[in-house]
């Protein structure tokens, strides 16, 4: 079976129009924004308009959210611990609305006061949030770059989370792997070896069983360099052979495949260009095929 594949899709003001579009570009896998990413406040719903969304969504498979980036579960302030504890059980919850199989979110981080108090503010908002969920969507903890005091650069830490996690939320959590993020955490991937690596060090950690989501960008910033620059596939640093030997590993053969690369503007206007894209996801496709030798 291959891996399904998609793209992070922007709905804007037309979701339907935009899903179509993605679909047009070759993407059997979807991923979306539910709320205004730097927003505390979910948008206002209408029964409607969810339906038709929850409808032109059964398109794709699986079908993943990116929960808002200001959630920070392990935040130094409560006011903000609480706030995203309310938006991460909303997106969840809007996730069961319309059919969403994930919900991915960043792990936050735990402003100076250390490692395990983060851990541990992290696991008691999992604990609040998992209490009387209904049923519905995954939650997976993404890996981030490092930077600052963010947790999702440490595999121990995340082991340790899922691990706490486990009991009460069973197979309804998991983990997202970026692989820019990984490249600015400094694990290298860049070449079949150094992938192969750095994959043995994260099925160590905490098994790459639990890897639901592979979000494949490629990345500007240095090897450890603590910065999240997404680029397009080919357009950055990351080796391609790299990022080849991590898709066809088969400890990863289980899980799904979303872009988060910049999608190109059109010479000629500010719209984007589709039909680029669609080369894009035919040539990440190539990429999952560990026979396939394409070029951009
Ligand atoms: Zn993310
Ligand atoms: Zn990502």
């Amino acid at each position: 079976m291959p891996m399904p594949l998609g793209r992070h899709m922007p709905l804007e003001s037309r979701p339907l129009r935009a899903l179509q579009t993605a679909r047009e570009i070759g993407c059997e896998a979807i991923q979306i924004f539910v709320s205004s990413p730097r927003v505390w406040a979910p948008p206002r719903e209408d029964a409607k308009e969810t339906a038709a969304l929850a409808e032109a969504l059964r398109a794709f498979s699986p079908v993943v959210i990116h929960a808002a980036y200001l959630i920070n579960c392990a935040s130094a302030r409560s006011e903000i611990r609480e706030k995203s504890i309310r938006l991460l059980r909303w997106t969840l919850e809007r996730g069961a609305t319309i059919g969403a199989s994930d919900v991915v979110f960043h792990i936050g981080s735990h402003g100076g006061d250390g490692m395990a108090t983060g851990v541990a503010r992290l696991g008691e908002a999992l604990r609040i949030i998992r209490e009387d969920l209904p049923p519905g969507p995954r939650l997976l903890l993404e890996n981030d770059v490092g930077a600052g005091n963010t947790i999702g650069s440490d595999f121990t830490a995340m082991a340790q989370v899922l691990a706490e996690a486990r009991g009460a939320w069973g197979d309804r959590i998991g983990v997202c792997i970026d692989t820019a993020h990984l490249w600015g955490a400094g694990f290298d991937i860049g070449t079949p070896a150094a992938a192969r690596a750095t994959l043995d060090r994260i099925d160590a950690a905490f098994g790459l069983a639990q890897v639901r989501v592979i979000h494949l960008n490629d990345t500007v910033t240095t090897l450890g360099g603590h910065r999240d620059l997404h680029a397009r596939l080919g357009e950055g640093i990351i080796g391609l052979e790299g990022l080849r030997a991590l898709l066809t590993d088969a400890r990863l053969a289980h899980a799904c495949v979303i872009l988060e690369t910049p999608i190109k503007l059109r010479a000629d206007s500010d719209e984007h260009d589709w039909e680029d894209d669609r080369q894009r996801v035919a040539f990440a496709r190539d990429l999952t095929n560990p026979t396939e030798k394409s070029g951009l």
